[in-house]
């Protein structure tokens, strides 16, 4: 039988009634936050994550997922690319698609946007955006047991607005050639900090979005795609843009060490100060990894790895902006 995260000898038993009590001191606070999630949903609004490309929903957010979830939060999924840059983006859509559903997630609440230019005119670049539902549910859900999890931010289960829409801006730049994906799956490209903050502000309002999750300014792997996300939600909160009541969480970036000892970081998280704190079970955290092996296409050996040793496979550890 395959040894578990949990089940890694004596160390980890040795350990175990300081993470019982831990966690019972995070089930206190858990109370509360479960009040207040409540308390939330009967005023509107839900959860959105924001992640740049398929796979970052399971590889570092299925905690706040499962969590926002069980919450009654019903956590929507909006993805910035079709994870391109190996030309399978149609494969890893429906990977996306598969994996949300193992989180519990109906293809109705998981959207892809597939930026690309259309056209110029006259000196005058015109963009062509078209924001893509995915369409199917190909799997069912599994049984979800409640996370243990410390939340505050007021949610609510509620409203789904225009599933497709096409936006035409006019700008003064052209970065890239048109036709060509404008928010590609590059690590070496940084999006287009006022595109993708209109993009994603348009999503935030039609889906009655009051609460934003995504990454931190370290991108979590450094990825210059995650960091933009934070840097246009960034932009949208400094600059007052967001609905009002609309709250930003992001991802904690932790160092190499942390982010490769599984569930130990749950000790090191507890202590360090935070604004929300979402923990797996043993059951879960198999979960998330199921929804991770939905991604075919991307299981190289390190991932496989990354599968046996992330903590972001057992928790999130998030700051408000
Ligand atoms: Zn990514």
């Amino acid at each position: 039988m395959a040894a578990g995260p949990w089940c890694w000898g004596t160390p980890a038993a040795l350990a175990l009634p300081v993470l019982l009590l831990l966690l019972l001191g995070g089930a206190r606070r858990l109370r509360r936050g479960r009040a207040g999630a409540r308390g939330g949903a009967r005023g509107g609004g839900r959860a959105l994550v924001l992640t740049a490309h398929p796979d970052d929903e399971a590889m570092f957010f299925a905690p706040a997922l499962l969590g926002l979830r069980s919450a009654g939060a019903a956590p929507a999924v909006l993805c910035c690319s079709a994870g391109n840059y190996y030309n399978q983006g149609e494969i890893r859509k429906k990977e996306l698609e598969q994996s949300c559903c193992v989180l519990g997630i109906p293809a109705s609440d998981v959207t892809v946007i597939d930026h690309r230019w259309s056209r110029s005119c006259c000196g005058v670049h015109l963009r062509r955006c078209s924001i893509q539902r995915t369409d199917t549910v190909t799997t069912s859900f599994a049984v979800f047991p409640n996370p243990v999890f410390l939340f505050f931010a007021s949610n609510s289960l509620e409203a789904t607005g225009d599933q497709r829409s096409e936006i035409l801006q006019n700008t003064g730049t052209c970065r890239t050639a048109p036709g060509s994906r404008d928010l590609p799956d590059d690590p070496a490209v940084e999006w287009d900090t006022q595109l993708l903050a209109t993009l994603v502000l348009e999503h935030i309002e039609a889906k009655n979005i009051n609460l934003v999750v995504t990454f931190d300014a370290g991108g979590v792997s450094g990825h210059a795609n995650h960091i933009s996300l934070y840097n246009a939600v960034r932009y949208l909160h400094s600059e007052g843009k967001l609905p009002e009541g609309c709250r930003v969480l992001v991802l904690e970036s932790v160092n190499l060490c942390r982010k490769y000892i599984s569930f130990l970081d749950v000790f090191i998280s507890c202590l360090l100060p935070g604004d929300a704190l979402f923990i797996l079970t043993e059951e879960e955290t198999e979960q998330a990894k199921r929804a991770m092996r939905c991604h075919r296409s991307q299981l190289l050996w390190f991932r496989r790895l990354y599968l046996r040793f992330s903590r972001y496979l057992v928790l999130n550890s998030l700051r408000l902006l």
